[in-house]
């Protein structure tokens, strides 16, 4: 079968490799479609782990491809739960099941967490085998390209339902990628009321605004935090912080009301700096979820039932032997971009 394999650094290829065979507690699933994510073009632009996984046991070559959805094909013997032919999005977290935060359920947390698609053979593939507890039944009104979405957008809701956000209340969210546009759909859909965005981009700014932002904020202006001061009468409430560098979490600091909280959803390549003080005199707190945790149907049941239209956040829909070119280099050099789909199969 044809797949995306992760050899190197930007040696990424397009190439045919064995079909993943189930065992006896795994399920083969035919992708539909694959997302990519920011943590694709890291692992193709800045590398991967040439270690093997301490759970998956697998070190590259690796097939990437962690947001996607598909249908049941096969099932492993002890399988029990899923029927092939199921329509389904795959929580791709890998976790031990046995350190301190997965026993209390915590399997986010888990101190040797990995995910499919990184750290274990993923969905940019026509085929790919999974745990069953990674499977996730898609109601027939979601489609696969939603089904592919849930994942992305399962960061953002759980951050947003781990956040003080109450109905009523304003945010700002600063960076409007993928996530950044998927927090304002989930903070949108948790009843806030005003939601100011800021990003560099203004092409990422009229995306935003037409997903519902209230007010656009250009990220080189550097009257950022005092409009959003003034704009609020003192603060949001929250700040979501899906940007990932020292302007930003600057800003997301001094633009939070007393008692207000900044929630970090970005990942860090380098440390930022906080103004404790600013904290302390706000009584403000400062705090960030990693990926999520038991929130894929509730995410399922938002876009099922209207709530959460992620389809707005894809831009653009490739083949996989597309992959690199109008994929990853066009992710990298043009920001209108968010969400871009891959199809594993011709068909
Ligand atoms: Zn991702
Ligand atoms: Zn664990």
């Amino acid at each position: 079968m044809k797949a995306a394999v992760w050899h190197d650094i930007k040696d990424v290829r397009i190439e045919q490799i064995e079909e993943p065979v189930v065992s006896s507690s795994q399920i083969k699933v035919k992708v539909e479609w694959t997302g990519i994510c920011g943590s694709d073009l890291h692992a193709y632009a800045h590398g991967l782990s040439k270690e093997a996984h301490p759970i998956s046991g697998q070190k590259p070559p690796i097939t990437l491809g962690h947001e996607f959805s598909g249908t049941i094909v096969e099932l492993g013997e002890d399988v029990s739960g899923h029927q092939v032919g199921e329509r389904v999005a795959i929580e791709p977290l890998i976790y031990c099941g046995e350190c301190y935060a997965c026993k209390r359920g915590y399997y986010n947390q888990c101190n040797q967490v990995g995910f499919v698609g990184l750290n274990r053979d993923g969905g940019f593939a026509e085929y790919v085998v999974v745990d069953e507890n990674m499977v996730h039944v898609l109601p027939d009104n979601v489609s696969f390209e939603e089904g592919a979405l849930v994942e992305p957008a399962a960061v953002s809701f759980y951050a947003v339902r781990e956040s003080k956000l109450k109905a009523g209340d304003s945010v700002a969210i600063f960076g409007a990628g993928p996530i950044g546009l998927l927090t304002l759909l989930s903070a949108k859909a948790a009843g806030a009321t005003q939601m100011i965005v800021v990003d560099l981009s203004e092409e990422r700014l009229k995306k935003a605004k037409e997903l519902g932002a209230t007010t656009i904020i250009n990220g080189s202006r550097d009257d950022i935090a005092a409009t959003i001061l003034q704009l609020t009468n003192g603060g949001v409430n929250v700040a979501y912080e899906a940007a990932g560098v020292q302007p930003t979490m600057t800003n997301a600091v001094a633009s939070v009301r007393q008692g207000g909280q900044v929630m970090a959803i970005a990942v860090y390549s380098k440390p930022v700096s906080i103004d404790m003080g600013q904290i302390m005199f706000k009584a403000a707190d400062i705090t960030s979820t990693l990926a999520y945790r038991h929130i894929f149907p509730e995410v399922i049941d938002m876009i099922a039932t209207g709530r959460l239209d992620v389809k707005q956040v894809i831009t653009k829909k490739i083949q996989l032997d597309d992959l690199i070119d109008q994929g990853f280099n066009q992710l990298t050099n043009d920001v209108k971009q968010a969400k871009i789909l891959v199809k594993p199969t011709n068909n």
